[in-house]
């Protein structure tokens, strides 16, 4: 059966994680699809040159050191610019020199174009590298499968063009070799670039795994697995070793970055379990998702910092009532923001969200003919997962709870820290 592997920015950073990588590909000889994000920063890097084409900014220097950081990693890996791989980089190099020859236009587009050519990139290398050291494998553009609508930036996937060429295009060519591929893209019906949102390097992976009827997708990623908690905030995290997809689901949705929010809905519909394993070491299990339910539910932490905690009331006294909170969503939706927790109250209503400047002076313009509006930012939101006093407790400690929600398995609190 066909498994999925897909390896993020982090695990082809350098020539030593390519290597790497090789080293855990060629363990796995039958039926084998890779799928590669952009290497190290790169896709940051590409938006910033997008960014910078559409401002009048600097484009060239910013290329370059793309260039120039692709251009060393090639010769650590093939010691020698003699290498076919350097004509095929320069050519993807030399596409991008053409869009920004030209007048900028349609910034979402244009994106897509632009920073599309980092997944190019790295599988490119990726591949001939593999090919270079003996695991004889295919490059395939992940751009004749995966077939989007053209939301430019966050397109949406066709499922049945996409599952129609994965199934006769895509899975013979796997009965005969490693097919090497790149995440994060997709292409439209007129043949245009498109891209799945940032980090949606996992979600294509799960697309593949979907359509070729999968019998596993792993992630490979520079921690142990699913932790209880992120290192960032907690000296002491715990190993999921088991999740279900459920639980996977409400974890990513309440902002744990482990996996892309997205990914698991194609995988709980056809059952495909996905792996989570550290690329550092390969041989410990790491985290397995599935059907299956575990009966210990550990307790996990999800922190968001950030927010903002915004509160509305209508002006003239009058109750909330739903169709006032239909307007608020409607203003929510429309200013693309994304609420992270809400509590209503007779007389208001009241939501955390990621702080963003524009988005927030928007709303509040938005909001403020109808309705008395107050906020605070600089708050700090924590979800936890099967919580119990204990739990509570530790994350409150020095801290005012503003906001409280609970359901039977998951309590938000916003927060701020306590002044003295
Ligand atoms: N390279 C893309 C990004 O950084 C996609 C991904 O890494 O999943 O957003
Ligand atoms: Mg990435």
């Amino acid at each position: 059966m066909t498994e999925v592997y897909k390896f993020g920015g982090a695990s082809v950073k350098d020539a030593s994680g390519v290597i790497n990588l090789a080293s855990i590909v060629a363990k796995r000889k039958n039926s084998l699809l890779v799928v590669i994000s952009a290497m190290g920063k790169t896709t940051n890097a590409l938006e910033a040159l997008t960014r910078a084409y559409f401002s009048g900014g600097d484009t060239e220097s910013l290329l370059q050191q793309v260039k120039d950081y692709h251009y060393q990693l090639m010769l650590d890996l093939f010691k020698t610019e003699d290498h076919p791989v350097f004509d095929e980089v320069n050519n993807l190099f030399v596409e991008v020199e053409w869009i920004l020859e030209d007048e900028p236009f349609d910034f979402d587009y244009t994106y897509d174009q632009i920073v599309s050519i980092g997944e190019l990139l790295s599988t490119k290398i990726v591949s001939h590298y593999l090919n270079f050291t003996g695991i004889q494998n295919l490059w395939a553009d992940a751009r004749n499968y995966i077939l989007t609508d053209n939301t430019y930036r966050e397109a949406g996937v066709l499922w049945d063009k996409s599952t129609h060429q994965i199934e006769s295009h895509l899975l013979p060519q796997l009965q005969k070799q490693i097919v090497i591929t790149q995440g994060f893209i997709g292409n439209t019906s007129e043949n245009f670039t498109t891209t799945l949102g940032r980090e949606g390097s996992d979600y294509s992976a799960a697309i593949f795994a979907f359509c070729l009827k999968a019998g596993a997708l792993t992630i490979w990623k520079d921690v142990p697995g699913v932790l209880n908690a992120d290192p960032k905030w907690f000296d002491k995290t715990e190993l999921l070793k088991q999740l279900s997809y459920y639980d996977a689901i409400e974890l990513a949705y309440y902002g744990a970055t482990i996996i892309h929010p997205k990914t698991i809905k194609p995988l709980q519909n056809a059952g495909i379990p996905l792996r989570v394993k550290s690329f550092l070491d390969p041989q410990s299990e790491g985290t397995i998702i599935s059907n299956e339910d575990t009966s210990v539910k550990v307790p996990s932490f999800i922190f968001k910092v950030n927010q903002v905690l915004l509160s509305v009331m209508p002006k003239d006294f009058s109750f909330i009532i739903e169709e006032n909170l239909s307007q608020i969503f409607e203003a929510l939706h429309q200013h693309r923001i994304k609420v992270n927790t809400m509590l209503n109250s007779a007389l208001s209503f009241s939501i955390s969200f990621d702080y963003d400047a524009d988005k927030l002076d928007q709303l509040l313009a938005a909001l403020s003919e109808t309705y008395k509006v107050k906020y605070n930012t600089g708050m700090e939101l924590v979800t936890i997962r099967y919580y119990n006093q204990d739990t509570l407790d530790r994350v409150i400690e020095n801290k005012k709870v503003l906001l409280e929600v609970k359901s039977r398995n998951t309590c938000q609190m916003v927060m701020k820290n306590k002044t003295a």
